[in-house]
């Protein structure tokens, strides 16, 4: 090799190793998956890091057994990357910078970040490119415009536009977690040998983090839901209660939450035993959850109690939705439930609401709790609401 030639490779591992060392640091700063994701395409992309002019990273699902579009990023037009690209050197943003940028970029992300994500497809040898990066544990180049021809009716390449781009699968350890697909569509700059190398060695490192991240997520969702039912458990709510308050009081608006208790359930349990009633435990959950639909959380608060949170609810449409669990549960056909008072398996409710009774949280779960005694003492399938007089 020249000397010239020896120099221009040292450069280059140099900065490679630059940009490892880097990206490495960042993504051991965090275990939230986005910002891993935005991470890793931040370092494909940036002039600092591999310089492609657009990333997009896919994730498998095992359970469905697709590939999941998760994230896109790189200007949607030459023009807009134009504007961006002088800015950045004009900033001189350094990587650490662009990764920063992450909660800037979580507002709203670009066009082709959302059609990246609406994008599944099933990992079938014939679903095309991506898919078959996965199953292969391969990655492919289509860096020629004869390779091209090849891939020219792949609908996912169809909808985000790619002409010439190299894809990597992302593993961690001996499996695919998922893929990333790399493009220089505006400047056409030709993908070389060398940027695939790097990329391909990048995408190993990605995969690790990504896998750990998942694993992490995993394991705090697991940590903070009640194994019978599935709701969250009585550590979550409370966490998740004083956060909704917090950001109750910071938007001066109101959050109401509802204690649910089943209705003689001793009773079904010595009729029918443990094993059933803890069946009922998860069809209430289920049922709960379902009519709840998004508008609050639903946690198992203890035995065969459940409360429900209601971000953004004053007292009357809270109690509507209340009303509406309630009258689903009676309405309900539980198994055995001819063994209750008035052959039903019903339950009851207390309701509070920040601030209108309580100013915090212990206040807020006395208080509830004060209501649903009152709507067991008189007469229970039924939801009683907090009232001060
Ligand atoms: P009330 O209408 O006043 O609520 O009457 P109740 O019989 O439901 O009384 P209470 O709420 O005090 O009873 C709680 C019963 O719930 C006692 C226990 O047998 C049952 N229970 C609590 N946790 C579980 C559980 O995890 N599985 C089952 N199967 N039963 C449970
Ligand atoms: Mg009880
Ligand atoms: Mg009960």
């Amino acid at each position: 090799m020249e000397k010239s030639n020896v120099q221009e490779r040292l450069d280059r591992v140099r900065a490679e190793l630059a940009i490892f060392y880097e990206i490495g640091n960042a993504m051991r700063s965090t275990l939230n998956l986005e910002e891993i994701l935005f991470i890793i395409l931040t370092g494909v992309t940036s002039h600092a890091g591999l310089g492609f002019n657009r990333a997009v990273l896919f994730l498998v699902n095992e359970q469905e057994n697709t590939l999941e579009g998760k994230m896109g990023l790189g200007p949607h037009s030459g023009e807009e990357a134009g504007l961006i690209w002088t800015r950045i050197s004009s900033q001189q943003m350094s990587l650490e910078d662009l990764i920063a940028a992450y909660t800037f970029y979580k507002k709203g992300g670009s066009d082709l970040d959302k059609a990246v994500r609406s994008i599944k497809v099933p990992l079938h040898e014939d679903a095309g490119v991506l898919a078959m990066t996965v199953l292969e544990g391969m990655g492919m180049e289509v860096t020629t415009d004869e390779a091209r021809q090849k891939t020219a009716n792949d609908p996912v390449l169809q909808s985000l536009r790619t002409e010439l781009f190299v894809t990597v699968p992302l593993k961690a350890k001996d499996k695919v977690v998922g893929v990333i697909l790399a493009d220089n569509l505006f400047t056409k700059k030709p993908i070389l040998k060398d940027d695939i190398r790097t990329l391909t060695m990048f995408a190993n490192h990605a995969g690790l983090a990504i896998e750990n991240s998942r694993l992490y997520e995993q394991t705090v969702y697991e940590a903070n839901t009640d194994t019978l039912t599935r709701l969250w458990n009585h550590g979550y709510f409370q966490f998740l209660l004083t956060e909704e308050l917090k950001k109750a009081y910071e938007s001066k608006a109101p959050l109401s939450m509802v204690m649910f208790d089943i209705d003689n359930f001793k009773n079904y349990n010595d009729a029918m035993g443990h094993q059933m009633g803890d069946q009922i435990l998860r069809e209430v959950a289920r049922v709960l959850k379902t009519v709840c639909d998004g508008k609050g959380f639903v946690a198992r608060y203890g035995g065969e109690e459940f409360a429900v949170i209601l971000p953004n609810q004053d007292k009357d449409p809270a109690y509507a939705i209340a009303e509406n669990l309630r009258m689903a549960i009676e309405n309900f056909e539980f198994k055995g439930q001819e063994v209750q008072p008035n052959k039903n398996l019903t339950i009851s409710a207390g309701l509070s609401t920040y601030p209108e009774d309580a100013p915090d949280k212990e206040k807020l779960i006395y208080l509830a709790d004060m209501a649903l005694y009152e709507a067991k003492r008189t007469g229970k399938n039924k939801v009683c609401a907090y009232r001060s007089k």
